[in-house]
This record gives structure tokens, C-alpha cells and sequence, in this order.
């Protein structure tokens, strides 16, 4: 059964002036273990799918099935438990919390899920699988540079072993060779511990390190 599936897809925003259709009739498998792009041009819909694969936002119709569940059927509690159990999120701006430490901000996560058992030695083995020094540990993480904020944030989105990560514009706001080294990170953690990587991007340079890429045009897939 595939990580990710959407069926017939349809996303509608209702809005004064008259709706909007993101996206209309999308079908996408993603399987575990795959490392796939999203692109497309602004507006073609990518917001709006990585929304519904991360269980932000649910469809308007069609059928999206992840880790086995549809969340079509869900309410807000159930897709925050989707979220926390399943889904590890990379964004462009890091999204860490700036008042905590480095193995604070990664130990979060844990914190919610089971509480602070072994809380604090997981981080520090994510942490420095990402290629983050111990002397960096209780920095805060406007100490660091992009690229090593970047290093916490994926080891964040690592430490509760989601099903999948869902990346949007990981490389945005660094630059070309630290971009290239958190790409390198990202490659090792699909081909070394399988994980399945979901991620939108505008650069095409990446498209060498995916399996595949779903190109969206006015919210279809294009053929
Ligand atoms: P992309 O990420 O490719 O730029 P989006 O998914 O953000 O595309 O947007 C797809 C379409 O849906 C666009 O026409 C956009 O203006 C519209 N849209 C996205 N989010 C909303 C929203 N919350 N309310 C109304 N329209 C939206
Ligand atoms: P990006 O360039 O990163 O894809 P977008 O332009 O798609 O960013 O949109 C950023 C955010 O704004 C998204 O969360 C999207 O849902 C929301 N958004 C996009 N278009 C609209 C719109 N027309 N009305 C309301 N919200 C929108």
C-alpha cells in the first residue's frame, strides 16, 4: 500500500468573488521508500497539496489515504495526531523555536508524543546523525548558521521515525553549497534509512536527486 494516495482529488476555496479551484481531479501514489519533487508553476497547486498531504487541510472531494488512514473522515484532533505521529516537516525558514535550545527544539517533539523518557539521549543520537557538534547542543538556534539550523530542523522532523517527510523549499534560504549539503543529508536519509521524502521545490537542480517528478499545471498533474 502506498505511503501517500490520493484519488481524484479535488481542492475548492470559496471565496466572495467566486471559487477557486487548486485542485481538481489529482492522482498520486507515493510509495515507501520513494524520494519524489513536487514542482510546478506559482499557483499550480503545490501549496495546497503539500496542506492536504500533511494533514493541514483536507480535500473538497476525492479519496487521501495516509499511512493507511483517510483523512477525509477525520476531525481536527485525529489529523493532529496524524500529524505528530506520522509526518516529519522541513520548511524553507527552519521553523525552530528560538527560546529553546538545540536539543530542546529536537526533544519537543518526543515531549508531546511520550513525554521526556529517553527524551533527551534520542535527540542527541538524531542530532548528531545530522552532523550537528555536541558544543552545539545547548546553543540557541540564532547561534547557528542557516545551514546548521536546517541540520536541527530535519533531525526535528526525524526524531519520532515519521513515515515521511514532507519538505517544502528545504534549500530556499541558503545558499548554493550549503543548499547542496542539506540535499546530500536529505539523500542519505532516503537511501540509507529509507525514508520516503515528499518535496516542493522551484529548483530544478534537485531533480537529480529524486525518483521521480509530479509536475502540477493549474491544479492537474501534468502527462
Ligand atoms: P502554489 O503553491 O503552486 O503556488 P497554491 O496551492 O498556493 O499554489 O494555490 C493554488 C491556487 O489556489 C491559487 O489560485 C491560489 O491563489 C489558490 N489558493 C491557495 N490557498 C488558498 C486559500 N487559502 N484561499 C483561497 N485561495 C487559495
Ligand atoms: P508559495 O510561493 O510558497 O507556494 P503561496 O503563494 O502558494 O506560497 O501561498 C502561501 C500561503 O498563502 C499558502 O499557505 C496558501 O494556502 C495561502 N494562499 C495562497 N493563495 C491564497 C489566496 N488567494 N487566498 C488566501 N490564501 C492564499
Amino acid at each position: 500500500m502506498p505511503v501517500i494516495s490520493f484519488e481524484s482529488v479535488t481542492k475548492v476555496y470559496p471565496l466572495p468573488a467566486g471559487d477557486v479551484v487548486a485542485l481538481a481531479g489529482v492522482d498520486i501514489a507515493i510509495e515507501q521508500g520513494e524520494f519524489v519533487l513536487i514542482m510546478g508553476p506559482s499557483g499550480s497547486g503545490k501549496s495546497t497539496i503539500l496542506n492536504i498531504m500533511g494533514s493541514l487541510d483536507v480535500p473538497t472531494s476525492g479519496e487521501v489515504t495516509i499511512a493507511g488512514k483517510n483523512i477525509g473522515r477525520m476531525d481536527d484532533d485525529e489529523l493532529t495526531l496524524m500529524r505528530r505521529d506520522h509526518i516529519g516537516f522541513i520548511f524553507q525558514q527552519f521553523n525552530l523555536i528560538p527560546l529553546l535550545s538545540v536539543v530542546e527544539n529536537v526533544e519537543y517533539p518526543l515531549i508531546l508524543k511520550g513525554g521526556r523518557n529517553g527524551s533527551r539521549g534520542r535527540a542527541e543520537e538524531v542530532l548528531k546523525a545530522v552532523g550537528i557538534a555536541e558544543s552545539h547542543f545547548t546553543h540557541k538556534p540564532g547561534q547557528l548558521s542557516g545551514g546548521q539550523q536546517q541540520r536541527v530542523a530535519i533531525a526535528r522532523a526525524l526524531v519520532n521515525d515519521p513515515d515521511f517527510l514532507l519538505c517544502d523549499e528545504p534549500t530556499g534560504n541558503l545558499d548554493s553549497k550549503t543548499g547542496t549539503a542539506i540535499m546530500d543529508l536529505l539523500d542519505r536519509m532516503n537511501r540509507e534509512e529509507g525514508k520516503t521524502i515528499v518535496m516542493v521545490t522551484h529548483d530544478p537542480r534537485m531533480t537529480e536527486y529524486a525518483d521521480r517528478t509530479i509536475r502540477l499545471v493549474d491544479g492537474k498533474v501534468a502527462t
